[in-house]
């Protein structure tokens, strides 16, 4: 079983070369912040603040969370409802961050997460994955960028979808973001021991795929 897991904060460029990295190899990929944005949606749409730990815990054994691959694209249903359309949406990302704090959420996800990874050839990406969820992956990486050039990324992603928010907007919610997700109780945003450590600031996606690809089949051999 290959398991790939590819920590780093918000903007770093994760998920962009763990898709294609998935590609090159033929596995699946498994977007790890998307189920905490379908947390963060489900939460919200039940009327429950995402920082209201009993109100979250109250309602949580109701969430039955579905990971489907449709057309090679993750989808996910929250209770049947496919959530996937809005979980890009700005203020879930914030909102993901706070509900991800809540213990009984972590548990319920890294469960799931687990579970997945023992029955796929998968490249995980999230900010616990080497650390926490999958301590024994084969192949472990923590790719960074700096601050600024991962708020640029972003900002550029969100205004290409339609977006209207400020550069200065999104360094903000990025920072704040590093913070809440490197100061939480469980399982913070920290670079695994074992993990190989990529600043992507001055490469192109093209270059970090590379690296990762031949990382990874220079630690099968
Ligand atoms: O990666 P993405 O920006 O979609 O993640 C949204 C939020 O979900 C992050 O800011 C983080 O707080 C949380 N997250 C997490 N653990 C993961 C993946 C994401 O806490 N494995």
């Amino acid at each position: 079983m290959i398991n790939i897991a590819i920590d780093g904060p918000a903007g770093a460029g994760k998920s962009t070369i763990a898709k294609a990295v998935a590609k090159r190899l033929g596995i699946i990929y498994l977007d790890t912040g998307a189920m905490y944005r379908s947390v963060a949606y489900y939460v919200l749409k039940h009327g429950v603040s995402v920082s209201d730990e009993k109100g979250v815990q109250g309602i949580l054994g109701g969430l039955v969370m579905d990971i489907r691959y449709e057309d090679g694209a993750q989808q996910i249903y929250v209770c049947g409802e496919n959530v996937t359309p809005y979980l890009r949406e700005p203020h879930m990302s914030k909102a993901a961050s706070d509900v991800s704090a809540l213990p009984a959420v972590r548990y319920k996800m890294v469960e799931l997460q687990r579970e997945f990874a023992a029955s796929h050839d998968v490249v995980l990406d999230g900010r616990d994955i080497g650390t926490f969820v999958l301590p024994e992956a084969n192949c472990k990486f923590y790719m960074t960028a700096s601050p600024e050039e991962r708020a640029e990324r972003r900002h550029k992603e969100l205004v290409e979808k339609g977006g209207a928010c400020t550069l200065q907007e999104v360094l903000d919610d990025i920072n704040k973001r590093d913070y809440n997700d490197s100061h939480r109780a469980v399982a913070p945003l920290r670079q695994a021991d074992d993990a190989v450590y990529i600043d992507t600031t001055d490469m192109t996606p093209e270059e970090v795929t590379e690296l990762v690809v031949r990382t990874v089949s220079e630690k099968r051999k």
